[in-house]
């Protein structure tokens, strides 16, 4: 089976050209000047579009258990919605529960996706329990291609890790070769704010913003790099939202040390504004770290222009307004952290391009080209080239488009981007060749997306 996209400009972290791209299978056979091939099985026709490689969302949990309940997209519905959206590979986490191993969680997390998901997947590990069986067990997950390890400087009792269990698997990183991935914010000293809201009564949903100052994320993502750099360990700071991570991030860059992060679109769009939103409305938007007062988004634009932030990623982490986000009213802490956005990371840092905030190649570099690289998937994705995977965007970067509950295809009761206008959308996607949405209907189907076993970072030298 071989389909031809034909007439488009296709969009490589490196530049846009005008070309043609013949798919052969699941891989991509030939990029070549406009014409050369003519006929194939299938023609595409892409006049006017663009033609990019498959979005890379590194951040998403998908059926994650949290606080009691679970987060409302199944590995099903979150990557059909992701498919929707341009995004083609997803990188979700395994969740080490405390006194579990690390083994079971993966076997746990392959029962949940495999045979489940409409596109490609791989699993990050979440280690929540450090102790000499799960440092030991690091090894085998690497083999297991699962090779980057998240840990939380937050969320005492439950995920948080003390200095010395991190500084523990930091060596063992070091050992490896493989990626320490860390939820940077003091969630010491935010548990006594939090219970100091609490007890003098202030319990609106704003109060989860205002509980997490950016002093405290600035903070443990300097305590973070410093201990990478004791133990020589890589480190990606997972969802950056403040501009004092990001002075600690590009300063420790600025030294040559190998420290990385993402910021996600809810921090370049949305801020404490909306978590301040009446009628309880502001808890559809309580996710961790907190929307940040906006004047920190100019900060993080400038970050992904500078590459001190190089990856854009959703933490896609759906909760519903009825029932789930609801089990916080009266009591903020006990809001489920997280919220949606797999489906619409594309079209939002499109918007970075419209606006003259990114070049149309940064847009592809920062969802696509680089996530790829930094999770050992590139050149198989990431990229649009022989011998790639025909993971294939059709982009019209023409059509408009208003984000909304109604039209979104996440399993979740409201959307955080309710009413915006975008310029640009998804028109066709193709996930290893096949083509899954196209005419403004679904064609894949569950099953259809592979385990990806990923290789080492290939940033690190
Ligand atoms: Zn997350």
């Amino acid at each position: 089976m071989r389909t031809l996209i034909r007439n488009g400009t296709v969009v490589n972290a490196g530049g846009a050209v005008a070309a043609d791209v013949l798919v052969d299978g699941e891989t991509i056979a030939a990029v070549t000047a406009p014409g050369v091939f003519d006929t194939a099985d299938e023609v595409i026709e892409a006049e006017g579009r663009y033609v990019l490689p498959g979005g890379i969302d590194a951040h998403t949990h998908m059926e994650m258990p949290f606080g009691g309940t679970s987060s409302a997209d199944t590995f099903a519905t979150g990557t059909t919605a992701a498919a929707w959206g341009g995004t083609t590979t997803i990188i979700d986490f395994a969740v080490q529960a405390k006194g579990t191993s690390l083994l079971s969680t993966l076997d746990k997390w392959h029962e949940k996706a495999d045979d489940h998901c409409a596109v490609d997947y791989g699993f990050h590990m979440i280690v929540s329990d450090v102790n000499d069986q799960s440092l030991k067990e690091m090894e085998s997950c690497i083999d297991a291609g699962v090779n980057s390890f998240k840990m939380f400087m937050a969320y005492p009792g439950v995920f948080y890790a003390t200095d010395g269990e991190i500084l523990r698997a930091m060596q063992k990183a070091t050992e490896t070769g493989s990626m320490i991935m860390m939820h940077a914010e003091n969630g010491i000293a935010i548990d006594e704010l939090v219970a100091q809201a609490i007890a003098s009564g202030r319990t609106d949903p704003v109060e989860h913003g205002l509980t997490r100052p950016p002093e405290l994320e600035g903070e443990a993502t300097s305590r973070a790099i410093q201990l990478a750099k004791v133990t020589g360990a890589p480190l990606y700071i997972v969802h950056l939202s403040a501009r004092h991570a990001l002075e600690a991030v590009a300063a420790a860059r600025n030294t040559g040390q190998n420290v990385f992060a993402e910021t996600c679109p809810q921090y370049l769009y949305l801020s404490i504004e909306d978590l301040a939103k009446p009628d309880f409305e502001g808890s559809k938007y309580v996710a961790s770290p907190p929307l940040r007062p906006r004047d920190h988004q100019a900060d993080l634009w400038r970050g992904l222009r500078t590459n001190d932030l190089s990856v854009v990623s959703t933490d896609h982490c759906p909760f519903c307004f009825v029932d789930q986000k609801e089990m916080g009213r009266g009591d903020f802490s006990k809001i489920p952290n997280g919220m949606p956005g797999v489906e619409h990371r594309m079209d939002l840092l499109h918007q970075g391009v419209v606006a003259g905030e990114i070049s149309l190649a940064r847009w592809v570099e920062v969802c696509s080209a680089t996530p790829a690289r930094m999770f050992g998937l590139y050149p198989r994705k990431g990229v649009i080239a022989p011998g790639a995977d025909a993971d294939i965007v059709v982009y019209d970067p023409a059509a408009q488009q208003t984000l909304s509950v109604e039209t979104h295809h996440m399993n979740v009761d409201y959307s955080a981007y309710e009413g915006m206008s975008i310029t640009g959308r998804v028109e066709t996607v193709l996930s290893r060749g096949s083509v899954v949405i196209a005419g403004g209907a679904f064609h894949g189907r569950e099953g259809h997306g592979k385990f990806l076993s990923r290789d080492l970072s290939q940033y690190l030298v």
